[in-house]
Formats: C-alpha cells, sequence, structure tokens
C-alpha cells in the first residue's frame, strides 16, 4: 500500500513492528522471559534445598554419633557387671528388657550412670506454669509428684518475695538434649543427651543465668537461693550440684534443683551430703 501523505509504503511500518517484535519484551507471554522466571525460581528453591540439606547432615551427625556412643556405652556397662541380660535393639536404640527401671524418684543419673532406655520419657508430665510459678518459656512440665511439691513451694516461696517463682527449665527430652548438645556446649555444663537430670522430669533450674558466677552476681537471686537452701528440702527439692566436678560430676550449679521425695531431700540436708555422695555411700 502506498501512503500519499507521506510518500512512504505502510510496508516499511510492518517492517519496524517485526523489529520491535525481536527485542526484548518483559511480558509474560513471551517464552523467552518465562523461562528466565523459570531458572531463577529453580535456582532459588536449589539453593534453599542445598542450604537445608547440609543444616540437616550437620545436625543428624550428631544425633547418630550419639545414638552410637549410646550403644556402646551400654555395652560395655552391660559386659563390665557381666550382667547376661536380653537386649533389644529398636531403631538403634538399646532397650534394656527387665535389666532395670528409670522411672524411681531416686534414680540416680551422672555422666557416667545413664538412664537403661535410651529414649525413656516420664509419665503423667504436668505444665508448671500457675499463679506462683511463671514458665518463660513456652511449655514447661514435670512429673505430677514434682510438679505438686514445685507449686507447694512455690506458693510459700510467693509469700516471702511478692514474686512468682521462675522456671527456666524443666523435664528435657533426650531429642532436645541432643539438639542442646549439638550446639557444642561442654559435658561439664550440659549432660549428654542420656545422662540428663532434665530427662527424669524431676528436675529444673530456677532463674536465668549462665553461670555460676552471673547467679551470685545477681543480689536477688542470692537471697532467693538462700531461702531454697534453707526451705526447698521440706519439699522434697535438693540442689544437685553444689560441691563441683569432683564429687558431683558437673561444676556448681545454684539454679539446679531435683526433686528427691520429702524424706531423701531431708536426709541430704540433715547430713549435708549431695545426691552423688548419698549415691556412692549406698552402693
Ligand atoms: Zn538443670
Amino acid at each position: 500500500m502506498f501512503n500519499k501523505k507521506t510518500g512512504k509504503s505502510k510496508k516499511i511500518n510492518i517492517n519496524k513492528n517485526d523489529k520491535r517484535k525481536k527485542t526484548f519484551n518483559p511480558n509474560l507471554f513471551n517464552p523467552i522471559y518465562r523461562i528466565r522466571i523459570y531458572a531463577y525460581i529453580f535456582t532459588f528453591f536449589l539453593v534453599l534445598y542445598l542450604v537445608s540439606l547440609i543444616f540437616v547432615i550437620h545436625q543428624n551427625r550428631y544425633f547418630i554419633a550419639t545414638k552410637i556412643n549410646h550403644i556402646n556405652f551400654v555395652k560395655e556397662q552391660v559386659k563390665d557387671n557381666q550382667i547376661i541380660e536380653e537386649n533389644e535393639i529398636i531403631n538403634n536404640d538399646i532397650v534394656k528388657k527387665n535389666y532395670g527401671d528409670d522411672s524411681p524418684i531416686t534414680k540416680f543419673v551422672n555422666n557416667k550412670i545413664s538412664f537403661y532406655n535410651l529414649s525413656y520419657v516420664p509419665k503423667n508430665l504436668i505444665n508448671v506454669s500457675s499463679d506462683y510459678v511463671a514458665d518463660i518459656k513456652w511449655y514447661q512440665t514435670l512429673r505430677t509428684e514434682a510438679n505438686q511439691a514445685l507449686q507447694q513451694m512455690a506458693k510459700d516461696f510467693f509469700d516471702n518475695f511478692w514474686e512468682k517463682m521462675v522456671v527456666v527449665s524443666a523435664y528435657r527430652s533426650y531429642d532436645y538434649q541432643v539438639w542442646i548438645k549439638s550446639r557444642w556446649c561442654s559435658d561439664l555444663f550440659c549432660a549428654k543427651p542420656w545422662f540428663s537430670e532434665h530427662q527424669t522430669g524431676l528436675a529444673l533450674d530456677l532463674w536465668e543465668a549462665s553461670t555460676q558466677k552471673e547467679f551470685l552476681n545477681n543480689s536477688k537471686f542470692v537471697s532467693y537461693f538462700e531461702w531454697m537452701k534453707e526451705n526447698a528440702y521440706k519439699y522434697g527439692f535438693h540442689n544437685t550440684y553444689q560441691k563441683g566436678v569432683a564429687v558431683d560430676w558437673y561444676v556448681v550449679e545454684p539454679w539446679h534443683w531435683r526433686y528427691l521425695g520429702v524424706s531423701l531431700a531431708k536426709k541430704l540436708f540433715n547430713e549435708n551430703i549431695t545426691f552423688a555422695e548419698y549415691y556412692k555411700n549406698s552402693k
């Protein structure tokens, strides 16, 4: 077609449009643009997947290593004590049949004496949160017996200080302890997964402090601790780690309290001995 005004043919305009089509057009219907978007999305998820994979491998490496260590440890224990019992291996856990009960209130654990059942979970775990107990984590639990004693103790504590008793940590499962250890916490500060008193569902940490020095530098905490030292045994609680590594196997922890029942806690208080000393003497 010939345009009389411009004297140019429309054919030239059509060619111009064709040229425009060949340049990049950021339009979802443009196949090149679409492929590029798919490539970006694919790369994003690939990177996300690889990062998650590295994280999971790192976590599992420790988890698997601790399980293997536990199996070897239990085998050694069985060999040393010359106890020939039926051992069952379920999902890499050694479950000792009729060998021992992990549930007594006076069950002793330290970094040499473990639970018989690696994945022991106490029954009747109850949330500690109440009018007198502040649970600063999501959902802290203790066994019924320990929880009832804690509530009574916290009520009397409240009458003295007009403050709730603050629970920083209570029952900790085997898997949770594995996670804590995966952050490379020393054995003197954090128990290995199958050795932690927190797995009994009878131990709790009160008031937040990461070291003994930090705890004792806080005058409020010191006054709470003094009250606990004088009164906790009346409710069945004992400060498990108070004489240092040589006696108790762990560093001094003024915040860590273990429910042992009133009669044993009272006995330890009267004789001024720790649970570890009592256990050693009773063997
Ligand atoms: Zn503790």
